[in-house]
This record gives C-alpha cells, structure tokens and sequence, in this order.
C-alpha cells in the first residue's frame, strides 16, 4: 500500500493537535502515513501564538464546558457565528481535554486575573506547557519536523484535488492531505493596514509568536479557491505596558482606576464591565484613535487594597509613582492643570458608598449622574498618594477574518470541501464582532484534532 502523506503547516497548539491525532489515528487503523510538520520559525522560537497564551479556557472543569456554551457565543457574535461548527467545539471540549491530560498536561481552575466571569480552566504552564507536551508526543510518534521554513503556496491537481506545496527556497513537498494552522494575519501590516485602516499597520503584536502570524495560510488557500469566512474587521487586541519588553505585558488594573489620553483626558467608561469585556475595544480605541496611540492609567495606593492585585499586571516595569497629581502629569509629559482639573471633576463625581467595593465584580459603585463619561463601576475616588500611572498602548494578539470551515475542519471552497484541505485554529473564520473569551485555545484544540483524524479518515 502507497504510504499517504499529510502535511501541516504551522507548529501551534492546532499544528501539534492535527499532528498528533493524524499519528494516532493512523496507528489505530493501521495505515501507513508520514506526517510532516512545517515551520517557518526556527526550532527555537517554534510555538507561534499557542507558546505565549495562558491559555483561559471557557469550561468549568475538565468534563465539558457549560451549559448555553454554543448559545451564548452565537448570541455574543450578533447570530453570525456558526451554530453547527461551535456544537461540534462544545461536544468535544471534554474528550479534548481528557486527550491533552493523557499527553501530560495537567488543569488546573485558576483566578481570571481580578474578575470573575464564565468559569475557565487552564493548562498548568499555560500554552507553552500544551506545546511541550504535545511535541514530546509527536516526536514520539515518528512526525518529522521541517523548521525554518515557510509554505508559501498550495498545489492541486486536475480534479482540484490537494497534491503538495512550494516552500519559500522554492522547494516542493507532495501531500495527499494539506492541514492549515498557521495562524491569523496579526503578523502582518500590510494585512492588518488593509483591513482596519493606515494607523492598523503600526500596531505592535503581542507576543514574539504573533509576529510570525503573516496570513501567509489564508493567502495560500485563498488562492486555491476556499471561501473568506469571519469578520475582517475583528481583531483580538489587548492593554500592555509601552515600556516593557516583555511578551504579553499587559496591565488589567485601569477598571479600578481612570484612564486619560495625552491631554490628560478621560475619553471612556473604565468600569463598563469586567476586564474581558472592555480590553478589547479599549486597545483598539488606544490605538486607532488615541494622539500618540498611548493612554495612561491612573490609580492610587487604594490599588494595594485589592487582595492579588498584582494579578492583573504582568508588565515586569513598575509603575510611574509620585506624591501629588501634578508631580505624576510632569513625569508622564501630561499639561498637570489638565490632570488635576480631570482627577479633581472625577473625584467630585465619585460620591457612591465605597463599602461595596468589590473588584472581582460589578459592584454598581457608580460616578454620579451627569458626569460624562461615566464610570458604572468600581468608581472609588483617587486621593490616597502616592499615584500610580502606566503608560498603555494597544497591541495584537490575533484577527478574526480567515477561510471558511465546515465542523469536519474541511476548507470549503465556492461548492462545498476542497478534497485534502483542512484547517484549524486562528487562521480559519469562526469570530465576529469580539472574541468570545477563552474560547481561541479551545478551538485550536478542538478542531487541529478534528483535523488530524479527519485527514486520516480521507487518506
Ligand atoms: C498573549 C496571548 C494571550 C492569549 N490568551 C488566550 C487565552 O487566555 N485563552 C484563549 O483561548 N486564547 C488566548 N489567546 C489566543 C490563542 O492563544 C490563539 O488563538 C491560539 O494559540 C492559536 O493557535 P494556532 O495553532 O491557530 O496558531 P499559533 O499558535 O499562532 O501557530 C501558528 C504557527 O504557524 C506558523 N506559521 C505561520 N505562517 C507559516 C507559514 N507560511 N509556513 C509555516 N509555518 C507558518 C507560525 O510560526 C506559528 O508557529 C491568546 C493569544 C496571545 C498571543
């Protein structure tokens, strides 16, 4: 018997599932398949977005997400999100997991940052530990790895059918079955200029894997003929320290404070609701809209009041800190009458009892009427020095627009399945208006297994 050959582009938590599950399903049925694994970074900086996530994922323990789970992502998406495809997420959820644990990783439920919200587990080690597992695995069963290259584009044959791929060297790999998961497009700026305007370009990606993430696998199969699919204007974005050179710095203490522009100006409502309901737009807004794309959150030592606070900062930069307001405007460059005058209004407005103050909630602690903008929650006044301020910017953890795939993991193309191509992760299209929150891992995972065994299946 021919051996098959089933290639993966991309080496995150929906590239070592595929892997993993195609090597596994093949030992099952006895088939013979050489699985391949390309990478475009080195080996050393393999892992894309996957390595750098802690890895929140929307289920209350390791059985299986929620109850209402598919509704409430439909209803979060505006009604255009995939029933069928998010069914398919939640009916393996839990077989998923139990899978991942017999690899080695271990769940724990962890505090979300500050908040409390949809109950969530986590990988002990976060997505690097998922990666590592999952490698060993793979290795382990004789899936050969390809670093240091990138695909650059996909062959069909006559019938329409997948028969391999060009590397960027020129180089070609024959494939029978082509699984994408390489990643959205946050990567790149011309992509992210084209699709969320000039200033999208300069945004900084999150993480040292999201830079990797080029949309190189949506091009590719876009031009074999699979259909766009999610939202091209949605992007996951996220709040980080401007001055850390850390991965993935970001700072969820603004709720409990203000937030002011170069001007020294509030310009939303901090405590709209819990952090994963305002990051989102709010480092976007930073971003595309703010002077200097750079925003400032002013706190004060109430900050120490609230038990883990560190939790929620994970810059390893400390806070700008001095005694009075204007010490603080002098050394964030902001004109000090404009921040005295914007902490003094909201001080003046922040008359609600502070007795409820409760941080992991919305605790109705609100500015008074009239006050614009108005802060619905945690609205406790700023005036126990020292101050604290972090200078914030937006950055780009991954974008919602990709190609368009059936719960099979199937790439569709203009009448149905492409023969041989599938895809998994951020690079296909499931997400509209705002990420479901802690739902991108648990789809990498879902559905780079779907993918694998499918391929398998198809071989
Ligand atoms: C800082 C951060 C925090 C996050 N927090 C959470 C969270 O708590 N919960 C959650 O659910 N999600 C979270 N996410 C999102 C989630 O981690 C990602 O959506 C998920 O890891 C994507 O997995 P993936 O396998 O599709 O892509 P990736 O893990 O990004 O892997 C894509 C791979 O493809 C490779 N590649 C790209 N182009 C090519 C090419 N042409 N040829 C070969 N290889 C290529 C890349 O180098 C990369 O290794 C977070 C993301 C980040 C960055």
């Amino acid at each position: 018997m021919k051996p098959c050959d089933i290639v993966i582009i991309g080496h995150g938590a929906a590239g070592l599932c595929a892997a993993v599950s195609a090597a596994e399903a093949a030992l099952k049925r006895g088939l013979k398949v050489h699985i391949t694994v390309i990478e475009r970074a080195p080996e050393a900086e393999h892992g894309g977005n996957s390595r750098w996530t802690p890895s929140y994922i929307r289920m209350p323990s390791v059985a299986g997400v929620a109850e209402g789970f598919v509704e409430d992502i439909v209803r979060e998406s505006d009604g255009r999100a995939d029933f069928n495809y998010f069914q398919r997420l939640a009916d393996n959820a839990g077989t998923s997991a139990a899978w991942l644990q017999q690899h080695g990783v271990a769940f724990h439920t962890p505090v979300y940052y500050l908040a409390a919200g949809p109950a969530r587990i986590q990988p002990v080690g976060g997505g690097a530990a998922v990666i590592a597992a999952l490698l060993a695995s793979a290795k382990r069963l004789g899936v050969f790895f390809h670093y240091g290259h990138a695909a650059e584009a996909l062959q069909l044959d006559e019938a329409g059918a997948v028969s391999g791929l060009v590397l960027d060297d020129g180089s070609k790999i024959k494939a029978n079955c082509i699984i994408l998961a390489s990643g959205g497009f946050a990567g790149n700026p011309d992509m992210l200029g084209e699709h969320f305007g000039p200033a999208a370009r300069s945004m900084k990606p999150i993480s040292p894997g999201t830079r990797a993430n080029t949309g190189a696998g949506i091009r590719m199969a876009l031009a074999v003929g699979a259909q766009p699919a999610g939202d091209w204007h949605g992007m996951h974005a996220e709040p980080i320290d401007a001055r850390s050179s850390g991965p993935a710095p970001v700072v969820l203490v603004y709720p409990y404070g203000i937030v002011v522009d170069q001007n020294g100006e509030r310009f939303f409502d901090e405590g709209a609701g819990l952090v994963h309901e305002t990051w989102e737009h709010f480092a976007r807004h930073i971003h595309m809209a703010l002077p200097g794309h750079q925003a400032y959150a002013i706190l004060d030592s109430g900050l120490q009041d609230i038990p883990n606070y560190e939790r929620a900062i994970r810059s390893e930069v400390a806070p700008i800190r001095a005694n009075s307001v204007a010490e603080l405007a002098a050394l964030l460059g902001i004109p000090a009458d404009r921040l005295q005058t914007t902490v003094d209004a909201y001080n003046a407005a922040a008359t609600g009892d502070t007795s409820a103050f409760d941080a992991t909630h919305t605790d109705g602690i609100q500015t008074a009427p009239g006050y614009t903008p108005p802060k619905s929650n945690w609205a406790r006044p700023l005036t126990q020095p020292p101050y604290l301020a972090w200078p914030l910017i937006g950055a780009v953890a991954y974008t919602f627009g990709g190609i368009a795939t059936n719960p099979n993991a199937q790439v569709l193309g203009a009448h149905g399945p492409i023969p041989g191509l599938y895809a998994a992760g951020e690079i296909t299209g499931h997400f509209y208006g705002t990420a479901p929150n802690a739902v991108a891992m648990l789809r990498a995972i879902v559905f780079g297994r779907v993918a694998g065994s499918q391929a398998v299946l198809d071989c």
